[in-house]
């Protein structure tokens, strides 16, 4: 039994057979063989191996006249690795002493070198790393006959284990297979935490090298709360957790009642809206039951996932059409693609950028290719046909960037009527708030922008310059940074003086102590992760708008965050107990 403490991003307790994915998703299966099964074992290994070497000496050929020497001699040190006698050894000696299958024995004997090259600090070694990986990649390719794990269907339930999730791994995903997540990367508003908080399955981001320490198959304890995954817990272990999982799903029973009986509004009578965050239509439906009052931001980069880099109109109108049908009447608000940096950059073949998240993601994307944006732009307009629906644009840093969108928005606009087919005028056209520049400069937007949304995830991680999907720098992503907490409420009173709809949909709006603060700043609207809705309604509906405002006013006055976070934790115990639902 090993247990691994890393950061907890999305709450519940699971118990299931590990899957472990290489970042091609490569499932590496334990397996033992025979005692007569060695022998053809070995064979197997051997035809594996040679045909890695005449590979790796092939794109050797291939490059050596037209690239540096330098290049090529990497590929020397790869066929000088695929030769070597000591590893050669050790792999044959774990098929024929502990019977393991080839690619089992490669995984082991891989994992152990590459364990030790990474403790050594020094960028030769790291280097080297990367050689054996690929290496090793290439080896299980030949074993596993170029079979790439099949994501969308699991025969069985599993918990993922993987260095970190590409978002075309998680789009993929059978879901209904997937019981929790856990990366070796990751804070508490990477992806993965994003998915899995949508999903409503526990995850543990940020555990270091647990892809690498864990065999597929291994059973898997994983407490999203604590933060702890066990690996092959004894018996004493697993049946305590059992019931934990048991628990989980009671409190998550007792706290969905609780909110469909509350009001949808504070102690004091104020209106509260709540919004899901959605990133695939079909989870429309989940969002519904769990109290969703419309969506207020679909993330439509996962179009991409499922259609390719390039979906048509007619498929991106096919996924509003469904999701408008699922809400009846609901609002829809669909924010247009939000690629690079973390999101899609490799996918959709964005060139390598030494600072993608600075770079040219998301809206400037956009318009370096407007063909991409306003093909995405006429499916929205015509969408708007079908129910309310809004247009949010998002990584806005500056007025003339609104306005370069808008313009091409209105473009498109002609264009459809043109075309004589139908779609909507009226769209309303907002922004996401997550670049501190336009939360500073907030009312030089008021007049163009319909409304706001203010993209917490984005905004801590610009503003206090702490990347959200770096382990390492994890416990510096304050939302209760007083920077953090200046930008928000200004951008919120700002909306409000001039009557304007403004949300908080980065994660920051789905937890309970945080909720009220931002209620205090005068939010109204929230917009959250569905596994979190039933919890936030609740302990809305148990403040008074006149407390939350008095909290604010005292946070605002404190300089830590650790103070704050207190303060908050207090607030937020009081109003909601943690045995109350169970814990
Ligand atoms: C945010 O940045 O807070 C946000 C909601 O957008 P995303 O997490 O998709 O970047
Ligand atoms: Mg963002």
């Amino acid at each position: 039994m090993e247990i691994k403490i890393g950061i907890p991003v999305s709450p519940g307790v699971a118990i299931a057979p590990a899957l472990v994915l290489d970042s091609e998703s490569f499932r590496i299966p334990k397996r033992f063989i025979r005692k007569d099964e060695v022998e053809a074992e070995i064979r197997r290994f051997e035809a594996a191996r040679k045909k890695a070497v005449a590979e790796v000496a092939g794109i050797k050929e291939g490059i050596h006249s037209v690239v540096k020497d330098e290049v090529a001699s990497i590929f020397g040190s790869h066929l000088m690795i695929l030769n070597d006698p000591k590893l050669l050894g050790e792999i044959r000696e774990k098929i024929e002493s502990k019977r393991y299958t080839a690619e089992y024995a490669v995984s082991r004997v891989f994992r152990k070198v590459i364990k030790a090259f990474q403790e050594i600090q020094d960028a030769y070694f790291s280097q080297r790393v990367n050689d054996f990986y690929d290496i090793q990649k290439r080896l299980l390719r030949n074993l596993l006959g170029q079979k790439a794990e099949n994501l969308s269907k699991l025969d069985r339930k599993v918990i993922i284990v993987a260095h970190d999730l590409t978002p075309s791994q998680t789009a993929t995903l059978d879901k209904a297979m997937v019981v929790g997540f856990a990366t070796d990367a990751g804070g508490a508003t990477s992806h993965t935490a994003i998915l899995a908080n949508a999903l409503g399955i526990p995850a543990v981001v940020g555990l270091g090298t647990l892809s690498q320490d864990i065999s597929g198959g291994d059973i898997v304890v994983l407490d999203g709360k604590s933060g702890r995954v066990i690996v092959n817990p004894d018996e004493d272990t697993r049946e305590k957790y059992a019931e934990r999982v048991k628990g989980f799903v009671d409190r998550g029973r007792k706290l969905a009642d609780a909110a469909s009986k509350a009001e949808r509004a504070t102690k004091d009578g104020q209106r509260v809206t709540l919004y899901a965050n959605i990133e695939f239509d079909e989870e429309v439906e989940y969002s519904l039951n769990m109290g969703a009052e419309g969506v207020g931001l679909f993330r439509t980069e996962f179009i991409y996932a499922k259609y390719g880099a390039h979906p048509t109109e007619e498929q991106h109108f096919e996924t509003y059409a469904r999701a408008h049908k699922l809400l009846g009447g609901k609002l829809l608000t669909l924010r247009t693609m939000d690629f690079g940096a973390d999101k899609f950059a490799a996918e959709v073949g964005l060139e390598r950028e030494d600072n993608p998240f600075l770079g040219c993601r998301s809206i400037r994307l956009s318009l370096r290719e407007p063909k991409l944006f306003t093909t995405q732009v006429r499916a929205i307009l015509r969408a708007g046909k079908l129910g309310p629906t809004r247009m949010m644009l998002p990584m806005i840093s500056s007025i003339e960037e609104f306005r370069a969108a808008v313009n091409l928005i209105e473009g498109v606009k002609a264009d459809l009527a043109r075309e004589g087919l139908d779609f909507s005028r009226d769209v309303p056209v907002g922004m996401m708030v997550e670049v501190p520049s336009a939360a500073i400069a907030i009312d030089s937007f008021v007049k163009d922008a319909a409304f706001f949304s203010i993209g917490t995830n984005d905004l801590v991680q610009y503003t206090l310059a702490v990347d959200r999907n770096n382990q390492h720098v994890a416990n510096l992503f304050r939302h209760t940074h007083p920077s953090v907490l200046r930008l928000i409420r200004g951008v919120i009173a700002a909306a409000n003086q001039h009557k304007l709809p403004v949300s908080v949909c980065g994660e920051m709006a789905s937890e309970g102590r945080f909720a009220i603060l931002l209620l205090g700043f005068g939010l109204r609207d929230f917009s959250v992760g569905p596994q979190s809705l039933p919890e936030l309604r609740t302990i809305l509906s148990r403040v008074s708008a006149a407390e939350a405002e008095s909290l604010a006013a005292e946070v605002m006055a404190m300089a830590q965050s650790d103070e704050i976070d207190r303060l908050l934790e207090a607030t937020a115990e009081r109003l909601l107990p943690r045995e109350e639902f169970g814990d």
